[in-house]
């Protein structure tokens, strides 16, 4: 498998603060949380009923979200439907 390509298009920013802006707008509640590395939206996981992080990157077209989990070094992009290990790229530190 070749290695997501997405990545050189965004940069690993410092973790964004905050909750799913979307559900807290909405008084909702959600399970994990993922991070746009093109924008720094934050959003909810697919197992959070809202889902609004891949609803984030269906909108805008942005391709990956990191997880905002404490401890997880890793990423999902959208186009390829995979996980993206952050831990080997060393600009991912
Ligand atoms: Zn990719
Ligand atoms: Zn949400
Ligand atoms: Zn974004």
């Amino acid at each position: 498998m070749s290695p997501c390509q997405h990545l050189a298009t965004v940069t690993n920013g410092p973790k964004p603060p905050g909750g799913c802006r979307a559900c807290l707008a909405k008084g909702d509640t959600w399970v994990h949380l993922r991070w746009c590395l093109t924008c720094g939206e934050i959003g909810c996981c697919n197992e959070s009923k809202n889902r609004h992080a891949s609803r984030h990157a269906a909108a805008t077209g942005h391709p990956v979200a990191r997880s905002r989990e404490p401890e997880e070094m890793w990423a999902w992009c959208y186009p390829d439907e995979d996980f993206v290990d952050l831990e080997g790229p060393e600009i991912w530190g």
